[in-house]
């Protein structure tokens, strides 16, 4: 059942019912416009209210059907709004929750609106690098005048169903209704009221003017380009509202139309449509069911109350989760209760943060030296230093003191989580939470599964996860799990560069033109270069066949750690961010090429980013095919949530699709050649291979 059809009184009510949002996907349309038919052929019916059944009115198009056939087969979502614009008796819209994108579109064809408050409004499209494509562009602007339509249509954001109707002017809604309570039977009053106005109104009959016209769209390009540097459909959406202002109604539909049909094919609307679907399939694991039952996760442990456990407290305290943390010493406690009070104060400061919430925040928050004070917890993170003796300490205590059921994670950023859960008598219970520094801040966490951990350990903490807003993506147990994993090669690629000869800021600044927050050196002076050269020592005896360069182990060796020494691959002011370029370590990188007798040549821009993304593909590809990430969505989700890489290219595997595998490879195969890179390196994954030889792609 995707639309209910009944009958009341004279009055015949259509009900969307497709949960769980009222998509208006295919059979959804096809039973909109056979209720529709049922009610015109009815004698008996004088007026139609549509609405929606459960959480939304309509929450718009389909997802399952974005990129295929299916969205554009008959009736289509224009056909479906001409179907009610043209009906001969008055359709009134009853609009509640949420109306976006084509749901709107769709109320906006009927004849009335009436809104329940609270109801979210919105035309989201442009988020998905698209505009509305079913007359929302054109017919907005008509019913809620330009300029307010134009910001919802640039921004994509909800707007409440109050504010709209307190617009002055508006002709969006003609009645808000008491309560969503009384939604129904208001618009069913409203269906009297109108079941004999004739001629029906219709939007886009209303008048579409902007009194400083041209002005005003130049103010609008100016301000929209200055913001969606790399996305053309901001831009797209000003034309369009400037179309309904200039054209008649049927040729600012088409132009709309042709708008729609090529922004679907531009590569950041693959991409973030990519990404879209990509963050909801991350947290269903392949074969943990969805029914899985949940534990309970009532309060939170934390144990180490440094730089991560702090963030990471801060993430349960906003989500309402009581938190005990523990550290071995009572002025580590105090140092992380001071850490968590100021990130708070300074939300307060800007206004992002009541007081009166903040206050209910520290009063979820207790601390304890003594783990026999744990005991309660439903989960524990640990975040102490990174030492396997250190954690296996903890993990001990851990476990003598949790309850049994009790969910006990590492926020281990390299050690090996089965080694972890096995120093516990229950690794069913273990597994690994990843966040990332700062962690109440960066959405992205990787949740590492143990060997032995329990389905239900995953299923909880993949909605847990939900609940303190981070996007999850599940790794399995390797080195650097997926994330880390990657960074690896790619820094290998970047010294690389140097010894041939980059400088630090040219690599940086190659990859930051690409897209990326950060180029790896500044990247790594953020994190600090002693993190790297402690992997890289340990990488040194379990892979000695591995090339490195040597110049980050030179850099490490000068004390030069990052931002908190003040000096890494650049030079920093203290307490400053900006990176510096330094002398000293461009002397040091061309005393090191001379060393090894290398003539340093001229290396493009277009190399650079070739040689450090296709190794980051590269090493994707094989995570993927050892099975440590479900799909190549999820390395995506990674790379684009923890580590910089450009939104409008859609993570590193979908970039690679887009190149087109065959000539990723093609490339490797040539920087293979390079008597100064390692013809290993190059050897493309097999997955990749075979991949590329039969034109398919990761997706
Ligand atoms: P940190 O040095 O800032 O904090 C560690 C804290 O643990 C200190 O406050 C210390 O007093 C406490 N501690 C040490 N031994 C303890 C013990 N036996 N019992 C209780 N408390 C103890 O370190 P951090 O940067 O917060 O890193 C913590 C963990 O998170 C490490 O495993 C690290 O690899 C991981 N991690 C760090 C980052 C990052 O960017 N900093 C990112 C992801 C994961």
């Amino acid at each position: 059942m995707t639309a209910e059809y009944a009958v009341q009184g004279n009055v015949a009510v259509i009900t969307l019912n497709n949960p769980p949002v009222n998509g208006l996907g295919l059979t959804t349309r096809v039973a909109l416009t056979d209720a529709l038919a049922r009610a015109l052929a009815d004698g008996a019916v004088k007026a139609i209210v549509l609405t929606g059944a459960g959480k939304a009115f309509s929450g718009g198009a389909d997802i399952t059907e974005f990129g295929s056939p299916k969205a554009f087969q008959e009736p289509n979502l224009l056909s479906v709004i001409l179907a009610f614009e043209a009906a001969t008796k008055p359709v009134i819209a009853a609009v509640h929750s949420v109306c976006m994108g084509g749901g709107l579109e769709l109320a906006l064809g009927c004849h009335f609106r009436i809104a329940a408050p609270g109801c979210n409004v919105a035309l989201p499209e442009v988020k998905l690098g698209l505009l509305p494509g079913a007359g929302g562009t054109q017919r907005l602007p008509r019913a809620l005048g330009v300029e307010p339509a134009l910001n919802m249509i640039v921004s994509g954001e909800p707007v409440k169903s109050e504010l709209l109707f307190s617009l002055p002017g508006q002709k969006l809604f003609d009645k808000l209704a008491t309560s969503p309570d009384t939604l129904l039977a208001e618009a069913l009053a409203l269906a009297q009221d109108v079941a004999d106005v004739r001629p029906l109104p219709l939007v886009r009959q209303l008048p579409c003017i902007h009194p400083q016209g041209d002005a005003y769209f130049q103010f609008a390009r100016n301000m929209v380009g200055g913001m969606a540097k790399h996305f053309s459909a901001p831009l797209k959406c000003v034309d369009a509202v400037e179309a309904a202002t200039k054209r008649q109604f049927d040729d600012g539909l088409r132009f709309e139309r042709d708008t729609f049909v090529n922004l679907m094919w531009t590569p950041e609307s693959r991409a973030l449509r990519h990404i879209f679907m990509a963050e909801r399939a991350a947290s269903k694991i392949p074969d943990v069911p969805a029914d899985t039952a949940q534990r309970a996760i009532k309060s939170v442990a934390i144990i180490g109350a440094g730089t991560m456990g702090s963030g990471i407290a801060m993430n349960f305290l906003n989500a309402g989760v009581p938190v005990k943390m523990l550290e071995s010493r009572q002025d580590a406690l105090d140092r992380g209760v001071a850490t968590i009070r100021k990130n708070f104060e300074a939300q307060v400061k800007k206004g992002k943060l009541k007081q009166d919430k903040y206050e209910q925040r520290m009063a979820l928050l207790s601390t304890t030296l003594s783990y026999d004070d744990l005991k309660d917890a439903d989960l524990a993170i640990e975040a102490v230093f990174e030492d396997l003796g250190v954690k296996q300490a903890v993990f001990k205590e851990l476990d003598r003191v949790m309850k049994p059921g009790a969910i006990l994670a590492s926020n281990t950023s390299t050690l090996d989580i089965n080694q972890i859960a096995a120093f516990t008598q229950r690794p069913q219970d273990v597994l690994g939470l990843h966040f990332f520094s700062p962690a109440h801040v960066m959405k992205l966490l990787e949740v590492v599964r143990g060997e032995q951990t329990a389905k239900d350990v995953l299923a909880t903490v993949m909605a847990l996860a939900k609940k303190i807003r981070k996007t999850a993506v599940m790794s399995g147990v390797c080195d650097g799990f997926i994330g880390n994993r990657m960074i690896d090669p790619y820094g290998r690629q970047a010294g690389f560069l140097l010894d041939e000869g980059c400088t630090p800021a040219q690599v940086d600044k190659a990859m930051e033109t690409f897209g990326f927050a950060m180029g790896p050196f500044r990247m790594s002076d953020l994190a600090g270069n002693d993190i790297g050269w402690a992997v890289r020592k340990r990488r040194y005896l379990e892979a000695p066949d591995l090339k490195y360069s040597k110049t980050a182990d030179l850099l490490c060796e000068q004390g030069r750690f990052g931002q908190k020494t003040s000096a890494g691959w650049y030079d920093y002011v203290p307490g400053k961010r900006d990176a510096v370029p330094s002398l000293e370590v461009v002397n040091m990188i061309e005393d090191h090429r001379a060393s090894l007798d290398i003539t340093p040549r001229k290396i493009s821009d277009e190399e650079i980013v070739q040689r450090l993304v296709f190794a980051l593909i590269n090493e994707g590809a094989r995570i993927l095919e050892e099975g440590f990430a479900a799909r190549a969505g999820d390395i995506d989700m990674v790379y684009l949530l923890g580590y910089g890489f450009p939104l409008w290219r859609g993570g590193p595997m979908n970039y690679a699709n887009e190149v087109g595998l065959f000539n990723v490879v093609q490339a490797m195969q040539r920087f293979a050649q390079n008597p100064l890179d390692d013809a290993a390196f190059w050897q493309p994954a097999p997955l990749l291979a075979e991949l590329a030889a039969e034109g398919k792609t990761f997706s």
